[in-house]
């Protein structure tokens, strides 16, 4: 539950939301506060203006009675709410209600207009406006008080309402966050769900999340890339797991029918070594196989690392074409290897000379008695090219793309007695890039074959 993002996220949400409604509500308050009581002091400054005006008129009017003259003045500013008074020093002559006590204490000294607060035990204290009024050479002050009562039960009431509402609007805002959230996040539970239901037999099966907000199609597309990579490279091993294993089974089958035959009754020694020389060139076969099957299986776990040195190309194919010769002699092939300047080349010796083999041993093989095979090196600045040309049978133009797959043998290559299993392309491919190189062919059917290996410097 504490785990989950749908938790957090309301969380988050309702964390900020308390914050924000808590500044919000202290400003709200502070505002209030203020407010309220600079209205309440406008108007008592206002009272005791008027009060101390009317005071000094009433003082020359009545000829000095000052105790007229306060009541006069305060009777007519006769205001709800606040207690009207006129002082002479600290004692009181005229007041619409008892001032409260310790008031007169406080004016002692005042000469000028201002206002005071009165802190009062048990209450909640008094506001009060001081308006001097001098007359006859008497520093009298007019005041107007006023308790602080209304104010504090405003703000008390806006205190409630405030605490009131926020448990109420924390319900809702975290509901609606959950709702929210619990929405947002449906199309992450369906891709989970529907995820959990792909396995390796089903793997060409799409994640749908219909119309999900953008960054979730990002990643439902993302995960539906992966699905088809996976289901490309799972297809891609299925078959060679079925190829390898039909052609393995050939040579097995050969094997054991010949050790059958040879079994089945007493037969002479020519017999049997004819036998055994069978079963020893099938056995040959299957170990090339075996081999090839294994140096596919590592290059596709990545575990083979090149064993890169300074090698010369050059002296690597005059060898390749040395070994290769009494083959094509047999075949009545004029193999011609064009000498070539020193090519150096930094990269596992081995593996380029596969690479080599492979191709002249095609080349000889797909060309007919009286055929020729010419290889030839071209260094430049970017790298070296490797061309390896014949007039063989060539490739017919939809099968060009598909002679580097493993185990693919074109019809023409199949009808001829000596092929090999169609693993020698891809592991010329193979070396070609692990020497971050590429192979180009170029064929037409009954002319020839061209195959050009570029290896960058
Ligand atoms: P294989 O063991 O059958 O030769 P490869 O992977 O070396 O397998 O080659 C794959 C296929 O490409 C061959 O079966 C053949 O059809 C075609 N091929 C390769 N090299 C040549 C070539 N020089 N001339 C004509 N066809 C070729």
């Amino acid at each position: 539950m504490i785990n989950s993002l749908r938790f957090r996220i309301t969380a988050w949400y309702l964390a900020f939301f308390v914050l924000l409604f808590t500044a919000f509500g202290i400003f709200l308050y502070g505002v209030l506060a203020a407010s309220l009581e600079r209205r309440l002091d406008e108007a008592l400054v206002s009272y005791a203006a008027t009060a101390a005006g009317i005071f000094q008129d009433e003082v020359i009017e009545l000829a000095g009675d000052v105790d007229k003259a306060a009541a006069q003045a305060i009777s007519e500013i006769k205001q709800q709410g606040a207690t009207i008074a006129i002082f002479d020093g600290e004692q009181p002559i005229g007041s619409t209600l008892p001032p409260p006590a310790g008031l007169g204490a406080t004016l002692r000294g005042i000469h000028s207009a201002r206002v005071i607060a009165i802190s009062h035990a048990g209450a909640n204290g008094y506001r009060a406006a001081v308006h001097p009024a001098p007359s006859l050479g008497i520093n009298y002050l007019a005041v107007a008080v006023a308790p602080l009562d209304s104010v504090v039960d405003n703000l008390k009431l806006v205190r409630r309402v405030l605490l009131f509402a926020l448990p109420i609007l924390l319900a809702i805002a975290g509901l609606g966050g959950y709702l929210l959230t619990t929405r947002g996040l449906a199309p992450l539970q369906s891709m989970a769900s529907q995820a959990h239901g792909i396995s390796g037999t089903n793997l060409g099966k799409r994640i749908d999340i219909g119309n999900a907000a953008g960054e979730l199609m990002v990643l439902s597309a993302s995960f539906n890339d992966l699905l088809g990579r996976l289901d490309q490279s799972f297809e891609t091993m299925r078959r060679f797991v079925a190829d390898a294993s039909h052609e393995l089974r050939t040579p097995m089958a050969v094997i054991q029918g010949e050790a059958d035959v040879a079994l089945s009754q007493q037969r002479s020694a020519a017999e049997y070594r004819e036998a055994l020389a069978v079963i020893l060139e099938e056995s040959r076969r299957l170990s090339l196989l075996i081999g090839d099957l294994l140096n596919l299986a590592r290059a596709d776990a990545g575990s083979v690392t090149l064993r890169v040195e300074e090698i010369y190309l050059n002296d690597l194919l005059a060898d390749c074409c040395r070994s290769l010769e009494p083959m094509a002699a047999t075949r009545g092939i004029r193999l011609g290897c064009l000498p070539a300047d020193d090519a150096p080349f930094r990269g596992d010796e081995q593996l380029l000379r596969r690479l080599i083999l492979n191709l002249l041993d095609n080349a000889i093989r797909y060309t007919p008695r009286g055929g020729e095979v010419s290889a030839s090196l071209e260094t430049g600045p970017a790298g070296v090219r490797l061309r390896i040309a014949d007039t063989g049978i060539g490739v017919a133009p939809d099968a060009i793309s598909r002679i580097f797959e493993r185990f693919y043998r074109t019809d023409l290559a199949r009808s001829r007695e000596d092929g090999g299993f169609g693993l020698g392309l891809s592991i010329v491919k193979w070396i070609a890039e692990s020497h971050r190189g590429a192979v180009e062919v170029e064929s037409r059917p009954a002319a020839g074959s061209i195959f050009t290996v570029s290896l960058p410097r």
